[in-house]
């Protein structure tokens, strides 16, 4: 008896010190792989996944490797490398990638220059694509903050991974989540960082990037009004905007994504 309260007690201390937040394992296009690497009392592994560096960490006594999968992303195995400190040769893991439906939204627009726009509208949209694909790049050292809320308080309108067709041609999938809400309603970070970016982009519209750690970052679209300076360090919770309809909107909303290794992911699998 006396040894079985004993263990009881153990075991309640033990799930009290790993109750943390990790995203969901969910090995789909726009999903979160997670892979156990090697125990914590070794040296944290660094692990790269198409050729980019990849976030790694400690729960449970277990480093994990933390993968964001491209909504592009084939099904099957993916190969993941992962060095140590004291092995020269990079070792090999695989995630099985499984197979998601994701819907589809055809849109008729009669402007012809909406569907492929040109001359000064295409060099902006252009400029604006690069800037984005080298925000997606950044990966900081610190360790990244997991701990995600729903920055705005709303309806979400189950979006992501929406493949989206104009008059037929194929675009983009919907690369976040929209969240309905009126305009000027506060939009919170959802999670600890810093600042990356503050602009206004001819999609996004007034856009807000933040830095949360070792390629976690999320992006809030269409404010009314930024509020959070670029280089500004922010706790959860903090008020970065307001929401808007600015850039292409056709109603007031938030989109939110979240980007993992450069790859969008769902936002859902952090909440
Ligand atoms: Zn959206």
């Amino acid at each position: 008896m006396k040894q079985f309260f004993l263990f009881t007690l153990l075991l309640l201390l033990n799930i009290s010190t790993i109750v943390q937040a990790f995203p969901k394992h969910n090995p789909v296009p726009g999903g979160v792989c997670i892979l156990n690497l090697a125990t914590a009392n070794s040296a944290k592994p660094r692990v790269t996944y198409q050729g980019k560096p990849i976030a790694v960490v400690q729960q449970q006594q277990q480093w994990k490797a933390l993968i964001g999968i491209p909504l592009s992303a084939s099904i099957g195995s993916h190969e993941i490398l992962i060095r140590t400190a004291n092995f020269p040769h990079p070792t090999t893991k695989n995630c099985q990638v499984k197979s998601k439906k994701y819907r589809s939204q055809h849109i008729k627009l009669k402007n012809k220059s909406q569907v492929n726009p040109k001359g000064k509208k295409l060099e902006r949209i252009l400029r604006e694509m690069k800037l984005k694909k080298n925000l997606k790049q950044t990966f900081s050292a610190n360790p990244p903050s997991l701990d995600f809320i729903r920055p705005v308080k709303g309806r979400d309108n189950g979006r992501f991974g929406l493949k989206r067709f104009f008059n037929g041609q194929a675009r983009n999938p919907h690369s976040g989540m929209d969240i309905a809400a009126p305009t000027g309603r506060a939009i919170k970070a959802s999670a600890a960082g810093k600042v990356i970016y503050t602009g206004n982009l001819f999609f996004s519209g007034n856009v807000v990037v933040v830095d949360h750690g070792q390629g976690l970052l999320s992006l809030y679209a269409h404010m009314s009004q930024i509020i959070a300076r670029q280089g500004q360090t922010i706790q959860q919770g903090t008020i970065i905007g307001k929401v808007g309809k600015t850039g292409r909107a056709t109603g007031p909303h938030l989109h939110w994504s979240v980007y993992l290794n450069g790859n969008a992911v769902n936002p859902a699998l952090f909440l």
